[in-house]
């Protein structure tokens, strides 16, 4: 087998999305799941890279809103870790215990959790530094990983026992203001997610059965992976003052009244939603990566022989000179590899732009644009390389997006009843909207007879309630929810 063969994805996405996402992490070198320990594996440059661009917008959007960047311990005290019951009662199984330390392997005298999340790590020093009214709105956020023992199979990016996330914590003096950070979380995970990644997503007002551990409400967004299935993405929660009152965070108010906080929590994963770049962009070839966050954003491939070499390799820095004051580019002069392998080496890896030069460009002073999201190929004269590049890059950020909006606009269904709700999720997948009761029964149901559907919830910011019959009970309901199978 060549080279060539070897480097490309092997199926197609709409065949075997599962088969095609493990092709695709191994290919693009994306990470490595070889890693000895169970759950945990090691991310590779050409993700890191691009994870790092993710990290960028999402952080200079959140501290441009007015939040600063902390940095709070991995580890836990069990103390701080059991103040809030029903937190405890949430995460208590997904922790990972340090129990022990030294050589001599010297017990510790309380055990430390590595923090699952840092609730109860930030909101134990927001009870000293918290005095007056002054003090207030607090708005810190940490970009950290963290680790939670996961019971289901783990996956790169998609789920792994270690991911990387912002953690944004924010405390106010009035439930208003908590409530009004609630949708600015919203508003950021717009400006990033779909702004500048592409991916869309519909935020959901989690059911209580299924809100984050000592929330007063969970609103999450999910998106639809090429199998139909959602894959949650950012969540934001309304903690309301379980936490304060658990951790005795109280302030002095304008009136000399001492009150508790109020307080909101936000949790974009940066690794996971990754996951959802690899799946919703990519394509047969391999990952299509919208230019804003593609480590590099143009890849020139000089074409030469012998005789050529030299004027050829000279050409391609000349033109990398061009236009890397404004972009990421690389110029590929590695000799060993013909030019068709480099083509699919950065196809693979969804480089977004590939300029191509060789003799016979030369002669007419020109270089050959190749997009990856198209594959349309264009003529363009030298000296309009810089700004043809610019433009370019615009379209193919703009075209990413619109293709994953239309693929979202498309998964979403209606059914009226569970046999209907079970052959839409079977041979269409994506969200489908039913009247639900708000029973824990008929959700039960839901879940066993459409092997896995998951009420995912409210649509938030939406007004869709519509008197209708509960799709398993019957009973007479205004609320309407989306059932999707899922991650
Ligand atoms: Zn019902």
């Amino acid at each position: 087998m060549k080279m060539s063969e070897q480097e490309g994805i092997t199926v197609k996405k709409g065949e075997n999305f599962s088969e095609w996402y493990t092709q695709i992490v191994e290919k693009a070198e994306l990470s490595d799941i070889r890693y000895n320990v169970k759950g945990f594996v090691v991310f590779r440059p050409w993700s890191v890279m691009s994870m790092e661009l993710m990290y960028d917008f999402l952080e200079a959007e959140m501290r441009a809103k007015g939040h600063k960047p902390a940095w709070f311990p991995a580890l836990i005290p069990e103390s701080n870790f059991k103040k809030e019951a029903d937190h405890v009662e949430g995460f208590g199984a997904e922790v990972f215990w340090v129990t022990e330390a030294g050589s001599e392997g010297k017990k510790l005298e309380e055990r430390l959790a590595m923090r699952p999340t840092s609730e109860t790590a930030m909101y134990n020093m927001y009870a000293l530094w918290i005095r007056t009214w002054r003090d207030l709105p607090m708005k810190l956020y940490q970009r950290c990983q963290v680790w939670r023992y996961e019971g289901k199979a783990t996956r790169p990016f998609i789920r792994s026992r270690e991911f990387y996330w912002v953690e944004g914590h924010d405390v106010f003096a009035t439930q208003e203001e908590a409530e009004a950070q609630v949708a600015e979380d919203m508003e950021v995970t717009e400006n990033v997610l779909h702004g500048k990644y592409g991916i869309p997503f519909i935020f959901f007002q989690r059911p209580q059965h299924d809100k984050f551990a000592g929330a007063v409400n969970t609103y999450a967004a999910d998106t639809i992976m090429p199998d139909g299935r959602a894959l949650q993405l950012p969540s934001t929660h309304l903690l309301g003052q379980n936490f304060a009152k658990a951790f005795d965070i109280k302030f002095a108010d304008k009136d000399g009244q001492e009150k508790y906080v109020w307080q909101t929590c936000y949790g974009p994963a940066v690794s996971r939603i990754f996951a959802a770049v690899i799946g919703i962009h990519g394509d047969d070839k391999g990952l299509v990566m919208p230019p804003n966050i593609s480590p590099v954003q143009i890849v020139i491939i000089p074409i030469y022989d012998d005789s050529s070499k030299k004027k050829v390799l000279e050409a391609a820095d000349g033109i990398k000179a061009k236009v890397d004051k404004q972009f990421r580019v690389e110029v590929d002069a590695r000799d060993e590899y013909t030019p068709g392998w480099k083509f699919n080496h950065w196809e693979v890896r969804g480089v977004p732009l590939r300029i191509e030069i060789g003799p016979k460009d030369m002669k007419k002073d020109q270089v050959v644009f190749v997009r990856r999201d198209s594959g349309e190929k264009e003529e363009v004269k030298q000296t309009k390389i810089a700004v043809e590049a610019k433009r370019m890059l615009r379209k193919i950020q703009k075209n990413v997006s619109k293709k994953a909006d239309k693929y979202m606009k498309g998964h979403m269904h209606r059914a009226n009843t569970t046999r209907s709700l079970k052959k839409t999720l079977r041979e269409k997948g994506g969200f489908v909207k039913v009247n639900w009761c708000e029973s824990d029964e008929c959700a039960d149901y839901i879940k066993a007879e459409t092997d896995g559907g998951v009420i995912r919830g409210t649509r938030f910011g939406v007004e869709d309630r519509k008197r209708g019959k509960c799709v398993h009970c019957k009973k007479e309901t205004d609320t309407v929810v989306y059932v999707a199978r899922q991650y």
